[in-house]
């Protein structure tokens, strides 16, 4: 039976457990997909407390709601999941670190907060657990022997990336940004962090082709492919979205929220996965917004410059001039 992990969520530890026993997670938690990461009923603690030996104090600290009392459900990641609804984010390093990678990963409390984007001890971009398969449990375990559960290789994650997550945490904490960001009051941040995520996440789909502002700013075309983002603007994607595609709509909307010069200090143009000559040169010659507004079909654009009117002054000035630059193209403005 696995020891909980220093910090680890409830939900976590008990899909190592069940997979460890060649059971199901839902055989332990029953059909319905408790959300064990925010909360666990007494009945449940009791009974996990006798079956395991573990202290039932133990347990109940491993629950969002028991470690962070004063916080509410939405400041975590909250997603669907494979197998139950939690936060599901991990670290790939550290994954590589304590485990021979086999085994589902270990989710930690440090990592679920809906604004978390980078593991604070390798900087690299979170993952998720929903990669994992939705299979019977001995099959998995063969499969993972092939193909480990979850995406597992790290990806570094850019300065800029980093440099938006501790704007988050200020902004949070109801403190006024540098003039790094095009945005500066900390509600106002908030806000138009979650709005720029949920439109980049739109999709313009051109036949087999599928695109959206965070797969071309992100150069990330599985973004797209994965299916995350819709035609429609919706407004409360990110709240429900997986890992995966949370951080890289979180980083998308950093990199919409940079001031100009920012985005030189951070060497935007010179991230890593910007390797591709191609993609190097779009993200030199162009800004942010100028590649963003390519990917967005003309009710997208049109929505943006309607939504863009309610939004500071700095950030609607590049917003607007790229989105009818963009519909210009189509002969619309
Ligand atoms: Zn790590």
């Amino acid at each position: 039976m696995p020891r909980p992990a220093n910090r680890e969520l409830l939900g976590s530890w008990l899909l190592r457990l069940s997979y460890g026993l060649g059971a199901s997670v839902t055989d332990v938690l029953g059909p319905g997909g408790l959300d064990v990461d925010w909360r666990a009923c007494p009945q449940l603690l009791a009974r996990l407390a006798r079956e395991t030996g573990r202290p039932r104090a133990e347990l109940e600290r491993m629950t969002l709601s028991e470690a962070h009392r004063a916080a509410v459900r939405g400041d975590f990641a909250h997603s669907k999941g494979g197998m139950f609804a939690g936060c599901h984010a991990y670290c790939p390093a550290c994954r590589m670190d304590f485990s021979t990678g086999l085994e589902p990963p270990v989710s930690t409390i440090r990592d679920a907060g809906i604004w978390r984007l980078t593991c604070a001890t390798h900087r690299c971009f979170l993952d998720s657990l929903e990669a994992a398969p939705s299979v019977p449990p001995r099959r998995a375990q063969r499969m993972s022997r092939l193909a480990p559960l979850g995406r597992s290789q790290p990806t570094q994650a850019p300065a800029f990336a980093r440099a938006f997550e501790r704007a988050a945490d200020r902004a949070r904490r109801g403190k006024r940004l540098g003039p790094a960001w095009r945005v500066r009051e900390p509600d106002d941040f908030i806000a138009a962090a979650r709005e720029l995520a949920n439109l980049s996440l739109v999709q313009l789909v051109f036949r087999a082709c599928r695109i959206s502002a965070a797969s071309i700013l992100m150069l990330d075309p599985d973004l797209a492919r994965h299916g995350w983002g819709r035609l429609h603007y919706d407004d409360q994607l990110i709240d429900a979205l997986p890992t995966w595609p949370r951080v890289r709509a979180l980083a998308s909307a950093g990199l919409l929220l940079l001031a100009p010069q920012a985005t030189r200090r951070l060497k935007v143009a010179h991230w890593a996965a910007a390797r591709d000559p191609l993609a190097k040169r779009l993200l030199i010659e162009q800004s942010p917004w100028d590649l963003a507004a390519q990917t967005w079909n003309r009710g997208t654009s049109e929505l943006v410059l309607e939504r863009c009117n309610a939004w500071p002054e700095r950030l609607r000035t590049p917003a607007a001039t790229a989105c009818r630059a963009a519909l210009g193209r189509f002969g619309l403005r």
